[in-house]
């Protein structure tokens, strides 16, 4: 069984460690001395690094970890973004690889949007999602158009309800205080809001989260909720005509939120 626990990097960044067994990666290691210390304290060795996307406080720290393990790591990523040390380049039309960890094939999605070729990786029901999908929202668009995310983002939502995500970033709280302006009434956001108010309060990571949760409380996944369309219409004083134009909006609206 995979075990899988966060390494908190930054202010607040993940790099998730994905362990079966004696065989150890981690994802998005933008910064090698957290990975290296962590390592240590559980005297473990590190077998391969997985990446989803460019920027720098997801790839800082492969080449120092390369060279703690003497350029012996594999280093997965998008063969389309310009990434120093991928050795297993995933292109487009990739849409499995194989992995020590599962014995399964792993899935890989192409989710353009917040960068152009990011890419997550399904293991056995977890999924490593880098900066598309959010506990509560979703990755900025740096690259890609307001439509190219939403596509990603409804690949992600038509998962298996119980698929637990690993985003890269514990911006929940953050990203509840916008979906309560934009969702008020729904109370499974309400229950949820409380319950990661809990966790922070106690420091505590609130992810993993589930496919399931998300598409009841994420506004960037209910772009088509009649509550959010009205809040759109009232907030923008412009009639909402379609899913696209709701999704567009709102991520303006958080952009300056
Ligand atoms: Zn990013």
């Amino acid at each position: 069984m995979l075990t899988i626990t966060p390494i908190p990097a930054f202010n607040d960044n993940y790099i998730w460690l994905i362990s079966l067994e004696q065989t150890h990666y981690v994802v998005d290691p933008g910064d090698a001395k957290v990975v290296i210390k962590h390592l240590k304290q559980l005297n473990i060795q590190l077998n391969g690094i997985l990446i989803t996307h460019h920027h720098y406080d997801h790839t800082g720290g492969i080449a120092e970890l390369q060279q703690q393990y003497q350029n012996k790591l594999p280093v997965y990523g998008p063969d389309n973004e310009a990434i120093d040390g991928i050795t297993h380049p995933i292109s487009v039309g990739d849409d499995k690889i194989s992995l020590p960890l599962s014995q399964h094939e792993v899935k890989i999605f192409h989710l353009p949007g917040h960068t152009l070729g990011h890419i997550a990786y399904l293991i056995d029901g977890h999924l490593f999602c880098g900066d598309t999908l959010f506990s509560g929202g979703c990755g900025r668009l740096f690259e890609g158009t307001p439509q190219q995310m939403l596509d990603s983002l409804t690949q992600l939502s038509q998962l298996d309800g119980a698929t637990q995500i690993y985003p890269a970033h514990e911006y929940t709280q953050a990203n509840l205080r916008f979906a309560l302006v934009v969702e008020p009434e729904n109370p499974q956001l309400q229950a949820y809001s409380y319950k990661v108010q809990q966790l922070r309060t106690k420091q505590q990571a609130t992810l993993p989260s589930t496919i399931a949760q998300e598409n009841a409380i994420n506004p960037f996944l209910r772009a088509d909720s009649p509550a959010i369309w009205q809040k759109l219409t009232t907030h923008f004083q412009q009639p909402i005509a379609d899913k696209q134009t709701s999704f567009t909006l709102l991520r303006q609206w958080k952009d300056n939120f």
